[in-house]
């Protein structure tokens, strides 16, 4: 497996893959590399000649620098499980970030018609224009004809499709669904740093969300929120930072049902210093 850990000596080798008319897929990624990463390398593989899988722990993404500090690193172990797949399709970009940014390592300023505001947008100040500027960049080094990425992260996602729409780029976005532990967990790089104790806990968040959904059937969005909201007041080792139902598209939280919008429930945990994200689609 070819792992390149500079964008020139990348390019050079796409340049090849280009000329024999072969299509490139995209998988960004920060490491830390799990069965979810490896769900979308694979769907990834079936659509496109060559895949590159970046690994790159994104600084500018992180509002919180403990987090940042924390955040798993485990380049040797992500590519040991990259080869596990056989296949001399995948290439992989781990670069550093001066290599990524041009200059300084600072996000660019974008809006993306108030997608940007919910959710993670209000408890993580900065984050989706670190999140766009990293993707800008990376569409911009590799030129992929797709790039995938997973539900797990569903806002990103749709300000993924928007940045591509405001910004020209000639690349199909695929969203790929959640991956999970037998137990319902989302399979995510965070989920190594809890303590047994809250590793134990935490399918309690898939469980709300699956309960929200059948409550979602009869009750409304507001009884839905207030029901999950009092589940997690009494847990001794949960935290809830927000329990959101949204429309899919706009990501507003829901006023009143409509059988035409697309619902999804979104959820942020902290299990002890971990956060962890979850959503669920409702209808
Ligand atoms: P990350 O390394 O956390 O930035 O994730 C890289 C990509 O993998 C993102 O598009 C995520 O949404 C996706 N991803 C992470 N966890 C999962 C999962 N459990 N199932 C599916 N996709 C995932």
């Amino acid at each position: 497996m070819r792992v390149y850990k500079l964008k020139q000596d990348l390019q050079a080798h796409l340049e090849n893959v280009l000329k024999k008319q072969n299509t490139i897929g995209l998988v960004p990624t920060m490491g830390a590399l799990h069965q979810g990463h490896l769900s979308l390398v694979n769907t990834a593989l079936i659509d496109n000649e060559v895949v590159v899988v970046s690994i790159f722990v994104n600084p500018t993404q992180f509002n919180n620098q403990n987090d940042l500090r924390n955040y798993p690193r485990t380049l040797d172990s992500d590519l040991k499980l990259l080869a596990t797949l056989k296949n001399s399709k995948v290439i992989v970009y781990a670069p550093e970030a001066s290599d990524v940014y041009q200059g300084k390592i600072i996000s660019q300023s974008f809006g993306f018609d108030g997608l940007e505001h919910e959710m993670e947008g209000e408890f993580r100040e900065g984050h989706f224009n670190g999140v766009a500027t990293v993707v800008k960049n990376l569409f911009e080094i590799v030129k992929p004809h797709k790039a995938y990425f997973g539900e797990k992260d569903f806002q990103q996602l749709q300000i993924v499709r928007k940045l591509v729409e405001i910004s020209g780029f000639n690349i199909t976005i695929i969203g790929c669904p959640i991956l999970r532990e037998s137990d319902g967990l989302a399979m995510s790089s965070r989920n190594g740093r809890l303590t047994q104790e809250h590793r134990k806990a935490s399918p309690f968040i898939y469980e709300m969300l699956k309960a929200a959904k059948v409550k979602f059937g009869t009750k409304s969005a507001n009884e839905v929120s207030e029901w999950v909201k009092n589940e997690f007041a009494n847990h001794k080792l949960l935290a809830l930072e927000y329990f959101t139902i949204a429309n899919e598209t706009t990501l507003k939280p829901i006023k009143r049902k409509n059988k035409q919008n697309k619902y999804r429930a979104f959820i942020a945990v902290f299990a002890g210093d971990v956060r962890l994200i979850d959503n669920i689609e409702l209808n």
